[in-house]
């Protein structure tokens, strides 16, 4: 149900479609039942919250579309989209491994109790310390994004101390040059995208990479984009991928593994976001018959309905409605905090967190943060309550990917607090960083 006046979903109508969240008569806005004015009370504003049911409940979810088709399936949460220890815990839990991106991501995973062999390296330019980590640690698996670290990795191997003939498991990621049918920006399966192994080229290196001693390729990886919404692109990186396998059995060759990457969307403001179940049955059709084990590296599809923002508006401006200029929101968050907006064009929801503005009439609004930088809008027009002032709550929705793992100290604003809810109770995750201690790192020269 969408307002006939805005084209934009209003604030009831987000609520309607998201489960975790309820808009309480009396303690206003409850995530996983906990009310969010109580921990923007205790914590301060801005602050992300996290929900620990809402992620136990995704992925179970994901995972049931998978065994349903009784596909053989490892799955690795790319934790670049939410990296925060308790939820690596929560996923480890429910029997995820992560994907990471650099050594610091490695060195988290591991801090958060994530075996090794659970742990998948992607990544383009991966440094010689973070191989050498990685291979030190025993990581379940690099996946490899070029000839030249396909090179390095294998003499950073060799040179590795190893009395038990340990030899780490590598996979060639292809570029099947797909477009992926996103955002530019997020992108990442094509012939001009930095990533991957040029399709032409994966299979003879393949083979060639059988010479090492000190690696053993077991596979193949391809990621396409990300918030990825139709199912086509998914079926034709598959499919180049099925036809590589199948070649590359034709030649003799060993193919144990095909990571499938993630990618898949979610619906932020009105989209038409497939179920697991697509995802699952594009896998099936491709790689079903392949006998390899099928690895998913899901990020925005399980975090990102895990998240909210939330900000406190500083003081609301006048617009000038003669040249079409709504009134301005401008709230404690900036695009220092939530860089999705600025970054990529992004829509987050956004909902009044006070029960007596849950029936006001709605107006449209620009809504802005306080850095000073012309990009540091969040939305433009939106419908939100007519009534709303400073001091009011709003949240953004849909925070938990891509959110606080962006975060920056720009305008020397420093990282925000961070809590986790649970189905009615809730912890602070992180604690608000002081100016004292953004500071603390510097030091003067004593020739100034
Ligand atoms: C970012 C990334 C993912 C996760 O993508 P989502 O769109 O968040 O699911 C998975 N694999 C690799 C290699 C990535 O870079």
């Amino acid at each position: 149900m969408t307002s006939t006046l805005y084209t934009d979903p209003t604030p009831n109508d987000l609520l309607a479609s998201r489960p975790s969240l309820r808009m309480d008569p009396r303690d206003g806005l409850l995530f996983e039942d906990v009310p969010v004015e109580h921990i923007a009370r205790e914590l301060g504003t801005p602050c992300w919250i996290t929900g620990a049911g809402t992620l136990r409940r995704r992925a179970a979810d994901l995972k049931a579309a998978f065994t349903a088709r009784d596909l053989p399936m490892s799955f690795h949460f790319a934790m670049k989209a939410q990296d925060h220890q308790a939820t690596l815990r929560i996923l480890k839990d429910c029997g995820y491994g992560v994907d990471i991106v650099s050594g610091g991501e490695m060195a988290r995973a591991l801090a958060a109790g994530i075996a090794p062999e659970a742990i998948v390296f992607s990544g383009v330019g991966k440094s010689d310390q973070e191989l050498r980590a990685a291979i030190a640690a025993r990581i379940g698996q690099i996946n490899v994004e070029s000839v030249e670290e396909l090179y390095r990795l294998a003499a950073l191997a060799e040179e590795a101390p190893s009395s038990d003939g340990f030899r780490i498991r590598v996979t060639l990621r292809v570029n099947p040059d797909v477009d992926a049918q996103t955002h530019d920006k997020i992108s990442t399966g094509r012939a001009d995208d930095k990533f991957g192994i040029a399709y032409d080229q994966a299979l003879s290196l393949y083979v060639e990479a059988q010479k090492f001693r000190a690696i053993h390729v077991i596979g193949l990886a391809v990621h396409l984009g990300s918030q990825m919404l139709a199912a086509e692109p998914f079926r034709r990186g598959y499919e180049r991928l099925a036809e590589m396998v199948r070649a590359l059995r034709s030649q003799g060759q060993t193919v144990e593994i095909v990571d499938c990457g993630g990618g898949l969307g979610i619906s932020y403001r009105d989209e038409i976001a497939p179920a697991p179940d697509m995802l699952a049955g594009v896998i099936a059709e491709t790689l079903g018959g392949l006998d390899v084990t099928i690895g998913l590296e899901p990020g925005r599809w399980l975090a990102a309905p895990t998240g909210l923002f939330i900000t406190r508006v500083i003081e609301t401006k006048a617009g000038n409605p003669a040249r079409g200029t709504p009134d301005f929101l401008i709230v404690d968050g900036g695009m220092n905090d939530l860089a999705r907006p600025a970054m990529y064009d992004s829509w987050h929801g956004i909902v009044p967190v006070s029960p007596t503005l849950a029936h006001d009439t709605l107006k449209p609004w620009h809504v802005v943060g306080p850095v000073c930088e012309s990009s540091d809008v969040f939305a433009r027009n939106r419908p939100l309550p007519t009534k709303l002032q400073r001091g009011d709550l709003v949240a953004f929705l849909d925070a938990g990917a891509y959110g606080s793992v962006m975060s920056s100290t720009y305008n020397s604003r420093p990282f925000v607090a961070q809590a986790l809810v649970d189905n009615g109770r809730w912890s602070c995750i992180r604690k608000r960083q002081s100016i004292a201690e953004l500071i603390a790192a510097e030091t003067l020269p004593d020739w100034l």
